[in-house]
């Protein structure tokens, strides 16, 4: 039976204010339930099998359980290299050790629980063979370009910079990889993860997986530079040209420029300024803004008159040399290009949180996003654990089990992980598997006749 109160108090008790103001009610008792009667192991067994787990000749059975899981229990104590060999012990494994946090690492060439056992015998290295092409995205890298929050913190004004993200490095993966089976997921709290979970993908190497973060990589944190996007040659690259057109640019005139105030004060258009190589540009404007304080036309959003200006300056008159102009262009990149944990997406042994653990710190159920309409998508609603645990109290009992997650707000997130990403991944899985072994089939027999 359920032992969680429906109570406000209840609330009060366990559930901390964090980040939103949002109540977390995070502990080891409401997961325990989580674990019991919400979280998606079918699914996620379904997911990691990519189709070894069918009766087909050429499914690899060993597959799924080569793959390391990683818990983090409730006293900081730390499992790396666990395995499990089927949904059974997936299920089991995860509802008795009751994980504060569950990583999912990549398939090595043999059982990560047995790595040491296989050491000795010389043939088998234990090294990772297949892994998703992962991507980390955390708002705490973009803290020099948001005013509203910083660190952990996160807002609907500064969300949208995720959301930036992944349409920029979502478009790239399907158009100019051809990726198809992208899984983008909320980290729970201040970021998203992307797991790209293609055949292709999933066989990466590390160094294939590098020039690929190298592509994305256009923002340079650097400390010691003003300059952080540095747009060089005469031409910018297509992929540039188009994050630029299709969402950066936009976002940051229409969105961005108000919403974190960029020009409101000396300090904020000053850091914008420190960004054009030309005093004579940033003196007159400087002049203009400071005698300037209270714009004449004060209906005006003095953010959006400042840009204006600063675009004309740059963009007319005799200031057209090339590299100017491309500054508007590198000022636009700098507060709003995504900022990939580079480390993360280089390394095929890198572990991620998986989808549908519950953050310890907000409570909040890492859901997936839809890529298609992420700018709908509002972390600051995400259902908590405290949450789900009422609504599958309300539901009252008796009810059918394997219905029990659809009567909670899990149920959509769930529906759409099924639909967009798992139905579809596993269909071309068969595929390939099916071509694959056909051609095997093929070459023996043509190796037998002659
Ligand atoms: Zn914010």
């Amino acid at each position: 039976m359920m032992e969680v109160d429906n109570g406000r108090d209840d609330m009060s008790i366990d559930g901390q204010s964090l980040g939103n103001g949002v109540p977390g009610g995070f502990n080891a008792s409401y997961l325990k339930l989580y674990y019991g009667k919400l979280f998606p192991y079918a699914d996620i067994f379904k997911w990691l099998s990519y189709g070894n787990d069918g009766k087909h000749p050429a499914c690899d059975k060993s597959y799924f359980g080569r793959r390391e899981f990683s818990f983090t229990l409730d006293n900081d104590i730390y499992l790396r290299f666990q395995s499990v060999n089927n949904e059974f012990e997936l299920e089991n494994t995860i509802k008795e050790k009751c994980p504060f946090k569950i990583d999912i690492g990549p398939v090595y060439s043999v059982d990560p629980a047995k790595r040491h056992a296989y050491s000795q015998s010389g043939d088998n290295v234990f090294t990772p063979v297949e892994r998703e092409l992962i991507f980390d995205i955390d708002i705490s890298d973009y803290d020099n370009v948001r005013y509203c929050c910083s660190g952990a913190d996160v807002c609907l004004d500064c969300w949208p910079l995720m959301t930036v993200a992944i349409k920029v490095i979502d478009a790239s993966l399907r158009d100019d990889f051809g990726f198809n089976h992208i899984l983008w997921v909320f980290s729970g709290r201040r970021g998203v993860h992307c797991w790209v979970c293609d055949g292709k993908a999933r066989r990466l190497t590390n160094e294939q997986r590098a020039a690929i973060a190298d592509y994305f990589r256009v923002y340079k944190g650097n400390e010691n530079s003003n300059k952080r996007v540095s747009l060089t040659g005469p031409v910018l690259h297509p992929f540039l040209v188009r994050s630029y057109t299709e969402v950066l640019k936009d976002f940051f005139e229409t969105k961005l420029l108000s919403s974190q105030n960029l020009f409101s004060t000396e300090e904020r258009y000053g850091k914008i300024l420190e960004m054009i190589p030309d005093e004579s540009v940033t003196s007159e404007l400087q002049g203009k803004w400071q005698n300037n304080k209270r714009s004449s036309i004060s209906k005006e959003d003095i953010n959006l008159v400042r840009w204006e200006q600063l675009k004309h300056s740059l963009q007319s008159g005799q200031k057209k040399a090339q590299g100017l102009r491309r500054c508007v262009e590198e000022i636009v990149f700098s507060f709003t290009y995504p900022r990939i944990d580079m480390e993360v997406s280089k390394h095929m042994n890198h572990l991620l949180k998986a989808p549908f653990c519950i953050h310890p710190k907000t409570g909040r159920v890492c859901v997936p996003i839809d890529p298609k309409h992420c700018e709908e998508f509002d972390p600051t609603v995400v259902p908590t654990l405290s949450q789900l645990l009422e609504e599958l109290n309300m539901g009252g009992v008796g009810a059918d089990d394997d219905k029990e997650c659809d009567r909670t707000s899990l149920g959509k997130s769930l529906s759409f992980f099924r639909s967009s990403f798992l139905r579809p991944l596993l269909k071309s899985c068969k595929e390939e598997m099916e071509s694959l072994h056909n051609a095997k089939l093929q070459q023996s027999k043509n190796s037998l006749s002659w």
